[in-house]
């Protein structure tokens, strides 16, 4: 369900997925064909290869790796799960809050794969104005609007939704795309998206909307609401200076909707898949999985990559241990590669640095508070109104959301999300200054509601941009950024480069086309299992060609 903007196409029947129209590989059926992802000759069985970074994309790289009878020897400066991180409060640890990511669509296939192998329960996410969100309170310019479906609105917001929905239709061939994505027609999303992509390239998401001829019409109010009220998961104004392309990848594949989360929080998923043992793998007894190849624990931060003399690389942890290895993945944030990693600049053309030191991060801050109980949903006697609703607001917090497992236990409040501008404006605060700040605003909202004597426990706060091992929450392109993408991405198939740019693989959600979803932290993670299968000799099964097999045929084209 999405805020003021649904965008229904015609439905045949059949899901949309992530089928990014960059590269619209299906990774789901890849994934679940029973002739699995390849095969490396059998006497490099046992072959150590390096994955730097213990996030989602790590592990899913790792643990095909395993599958297929290598020995990935897992990295990580911090902890396991990365950016799918989930605190506890100490007081009552089966209260979970997501600092990352949190909310999955049930388009992400690939993603879905993991979750549904490891036999995790989801929940849907309470979005704004979505089922299983009990209401939800729109406040803009100190004007509140109370609604259950999105039919209680103003038509002014109705108003809205379909100037958006005209202006993706018109500029952006909207109806047409989902549509392709549907039945899969990989040649008609090509066709579309390689139309559209050098026009669309160097527009900024709001200069695309400013310049459509619904927005125009419509005025600026529309503009300026659509922005604070957006799509899906609420506003999206933080993003008006990316690149139009972004927004799109998120829309056509509707990765803004149908989001679940999960229970006892994200970090399960990547958890499960360092414990995991799967059953029939090449090489590794039964019982194997990545915790015991690992005896437990991954190695430590890694330091420097490097060439050494006998063509193999070199990955040089924080405190001296040195091992070498004929194939390397990197999945944390490419920023990092300069800032954090002495990373031998040969490894990569410049072109590719550039692509890596181009990418554009978006900062994000989010702030939890343990309640006694679900307060919210008590119904105020004089206006039959629940005192508390999901809020999306132009003040400070931008949006708060309301969390539970059910009643007569404590809660959670999300009380406040934001990205960039938005997200630095709490970065210098402590967690209780964020906490008062974020009262106060929910107060001139809710006069009547006295949050803070319900809250219990120390809050929960995290800025991305703040910790040394992210450097920022997720990438985001800006206008121009298309080439760099291109680079990042299909970095991966090595036949092109020269001998001694080869070995060393980029994976992760920025090397995606759909950074800030989980699903590109997937998917990449897979393009490097394929990559370095070729790499060691290996291939794809004939019945299930891989990735690299398919890159040239539907693969993000080149611009000049
Ligand atoms: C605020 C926020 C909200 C989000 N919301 C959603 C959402 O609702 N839905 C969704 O699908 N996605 C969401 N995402 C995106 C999702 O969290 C990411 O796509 C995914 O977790 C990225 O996984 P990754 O493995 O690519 O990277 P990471 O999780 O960043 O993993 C990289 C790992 O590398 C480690 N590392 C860094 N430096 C080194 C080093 N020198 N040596 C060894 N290890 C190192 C890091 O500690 C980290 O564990 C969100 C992200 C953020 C930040």
């Amino acid at each position: 369900m999405t805020v003021a903007t649904e965008l229904p196409s015609e439905d045949t029947g059949a899901p949309v997925t992530m089928l990014n129209p960059d590269f619209p590989f299906s990774y789901d059926r890849y994934l679940q064909h029973p002739a699995g992802l390849g095969s490396v000759p059998e006497e490099l069985h046992g072959t150590e290869v390096a994955v730097v970074g213990a996030g989602l994309s790590g592990l899913v790289t790792a643990y095909e790796l395993m599958k297929l009878g290598l020995r990935p020897v897992i990295y990580e400066s911090d902890r396991i799960g990365g950016r799918l991180r989930t605190a506890s409060f100490p007081s009552a640890p089966d209260v979970v809050a997501d600092l990352g990511g949190m909310r999955f669509p049930v388009s992400g296939r690939a993603f879905y794969h993991y979750l549904d192998l490891l036999g995790l329960p989801t929940l849907a996410f309470p979005n704004p104005l979505a089922d299983v969100t009990p209401s939800t309170v729109i406040e803009l310019k100190g004007q509140s609007y109370y609604a259950r479906t999105a039919a209680d609105l103003p038509a002014f917001f109705t108003e809205v939704a379909d100037a958006w929905k005209a202006a993706v239709n018109d500029g952006a061939a909207f109806a047409e795309m989902q549509e392709a994505i549907r039945s899969r027609d990989t040649a008609r999303i090509k066709e579309l998206w390689n139309a559209l992509l050098p026009e669309l390239d160097e527009k900024t998401f709001y200069g695309f909307i400013a310049e459509s001829k619904s927005f125009k019409e419509a005025g600026f109010a529309h503009r300026e609401a659509f922005g604070q009220v957006g799509f899906g998961t609420g506003g999206w104004d933080t993003d008006f200076p990316n690149s139009i392309l972004e927004i799109l990848r998120v829309v056509y594949t509707d990765a803004d909707d149908g989001h679940r989360r999960i229970v006892g929080g994200a970090q399960r998923l990547p958890e499960a898949l360092w414990n995991h043992a799967p059953s029939g793998m090449v090489h590794w007894p039964e019982g194997t999985s990545l915790s015991s190849l690992h005896g437990g624990a991954p190695r430590g931060a890694v330091a420097r990559i490097a060439r050494g003399a006998d063509g193999d690389l070199l990955v040089q942890e924080r405190w001296g241990r040195a091992a070498k290895y004929r194939a390397v993945v990197t999945t944390c944030q490419s920023w990092l590669l300069s800032t954090r990693i002495h990373t031998q600049e040969s490894l990569f053309a410049p072109e590719m640095w550039t692509a890596i030191e181009r990418s554009h991060y978006m900062q994000s801050s989010k702030t939890f508070v343990m309640v006694d109980r679900p307060f919210w949903k008590d119904i105020d006697p004089a206006t039959g109104r629940d005192v508390l609703s999901m809020t999306l607001t132009d003040r400070l917090n931008r949006a708060t959301y309301l969390l539970d497992d059910g009643p007569d236990k404590p809660a959670l409040i999300l009380l406040s999300y934001t990205w960039n501008d938005d997200a630095l404006k709490w970065l210098a605060l402590s967690a209780e200054e964020r906490v008062e700040l974020m009262l106060h605003s929910l107060r001139q909202i809710y006069p009547g509601v006295d949050i803070a004597s319900h809250i219990i426990g120390q809050p929960i706060t995290v800025s991305w941009e703040a910790d040394p091992n992210f450097m920022g929450a997720f990438k985001a392109n800006l206008p121009g950024h298309y080439r760099y993408q291109q680079r990042l991405f299909s970095h991966f198939k090595q036949d092109g480069l020269p001998e001694h740019q080869r070995g060393i693989f980029l994976a992760g959600d920025d090397i995606s086309f759909t950074a800030g979803w989980a699903e590109g932290a997937v998917t990449t993670g897979l393009n490097a299992v394929w990559g370095v299968v070729q790499h060691l000799g290996g291939s794809s099964a004939p019945e299930n060609l891989g990735p690299g097999d398919l890159l040239d045929e539907l693969g993000p084209i080149r611009l000049d």
